[in-house]
């Protein structure tokens, strides 16, 4: 009863992607999740996430993007359901930003169409945006939004019809390396399996100590304001966009599910540590911060506030992702620390997550993801 071929820890917006990956390849899998699915404090709601081809992080997560599109289209057809939005995308800043620049080599690197603009030609064409004349756009048509909470429940209901088996409300309090496979202590039960996936998100590190200073959760708020023209913040003429202002980054969304356009500010206020250190509720300095970006980039954008809503990100020390099996115990892999960007990557995350799983080993290239970057194996501090 209690023994399976994988449990996967975590079933929110990769753990879900990786237990239907895996009950595709006839695995019997088990699906813990600590909270309800989908729910509001971890990494994965908020209605709407950014997928964009264009990457200025690096031009190696190209080829990740290439097949992770192609895995979001197989789910939403198996589901039935629209879950990505195209609108096209904006990477926005001055010549030499990272975003700008950044985005415009991975385009180049990769044959990605796009066109560069001028920030005047950026505001008459999607007038939502009123940036200064001196900065540059790099619009990608194949860029927009994914539906998080959708996405969730149907990667589940999708691995359900599989065969696989997912709890809700069930804790994984400890785990335990037994001869070649794993021993999964819960707050309801005990459970073995030949391979176990850690997708804990903000929580990896309070089941693997080595990654509490590799995977530093951090708290973000989001903003929706009602657009004092709502016509030009629609879907079809306000691309998705990255924006880099005096060093700092800002992502932000057409309105979607919530009467008003949604956007952040990556690091927010720089707030790190454990999950349970944060403030859930939005405050007025968090409200401050936000409005005084939307004042100077979206004047008709910057109405009354519709929503204010709290997430976490989780930091790797390069803002690249921690995707590997453990070195003493390689029937244990993790995916952390996907430092503010890894949404648009689950549907892929959970094909190379069922890869490692099943064959300790993966056809993508994952190098820049290795644990051993940092200097250290993970059992050394
Ligand atoms: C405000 C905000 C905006 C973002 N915008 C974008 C964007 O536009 N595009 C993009 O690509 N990315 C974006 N990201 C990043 C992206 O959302 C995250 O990288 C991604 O959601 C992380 O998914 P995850 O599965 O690692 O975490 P989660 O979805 O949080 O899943 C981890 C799950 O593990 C569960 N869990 C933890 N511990 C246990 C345990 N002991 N037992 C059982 N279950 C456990 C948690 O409850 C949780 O459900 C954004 C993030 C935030 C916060």
């Amino acid at each position: 009863m209690n023994r399976f071929d994988t449990i996967v820890v975590g079933v929110g917006g990769m753990g879900s992607a990786t237990c239907y990956q895996l009950a595709n390849r006839g695995q019997r899998v088990l699906g813990l999740e600590q909270f309800d699915i989908p729910h509001t404090q971890g990494s994965s709601h908020g209605y709407t996430r950014i997928i964009r081809l264009a990457y200025y992080e690096d031009p190696a997560y190209v080829p990740l993007l290439r097949r992770a599109y192609e895995l979001w289209a197989e789910i939403e057809s198996e589901a039935g359901e629209q879950l990505f939005h195209r609108t096209g995308s904006v990477d926005v800043g001055t010549e030499t930003s990272q975003v700008f620049s950044g985005s415009l080599a991975s385009c180049i690197e990769h044959q990605i169409p796009h066109e560069v603009l001028a920030g005047a030609e950026l505001n008459r064409r999607f007038p939502g945006y009123q940036v200064p004349d001196e900065f540059r756009a790099l619009y990608q048509p194949d860029g927009g939004f994914l539906l998080p909470e959708r996405a969730t429940i149907a990667f589940v209901e999708a691995a359900q019809r599989l065969g696989a088996v997912v709890h809700a409300r069930e804790k994984v309090l400890e785990w335990e390396p037994v001869g070649e496979g794993v021993r999964v202590k819960t707050d309801r039960s005990v459970y073995e399996a030949g391979a176990l996936v850690f997708t804990a998100g903000a929580w990896n590190g309070s089941l693997l100590p080595e990654l509490v200073k590799l995977a530093v959760p951090e708290r973000q708020v989001l903003a929706w304001l009602q657009p004092h023209q709502p016509e030009l913040f629609t879907p079809e003429r306000f691309p998705v966009f990255n924006m880099q202002v005096d060093g700092e980054r800002y992502y932000g969304f057409p309105v979607f599910g919530v009467p008003g356009f949604k956007f952040g500010k990556y690091r927010h206020l720089y707030e790190q540590g454990p999950p349970e250190s944060f403030d859930w509720e939005p405050n007025a300095a968090d409200e401050a911060v936000l409005r005084e970006y939307a004042a100077e980039m979206f004047p008709s954008g910057n109405g009354p506030t519709m929503s204010l809503k709290t997430c976490m990100f989780t930091n790797s020390p390069d803002d690249h992702f921690i995707i590997d099996l453990l070195p003493e115990t390689p029937q244990v892999s993790v995916a952390a620390g996907f430092s503010g960007h890894g949404y648009k990557f689950a549907s892929v995350i959970g094909e190379i997550m069922a890869d490692l799983a099943t064959e300790r080993n993966t056809q993508h290239d994952i190098r820049l993801f290795r644990w051993d970057r940092f200097g250290a194996g993970p059992a050394a501090e």
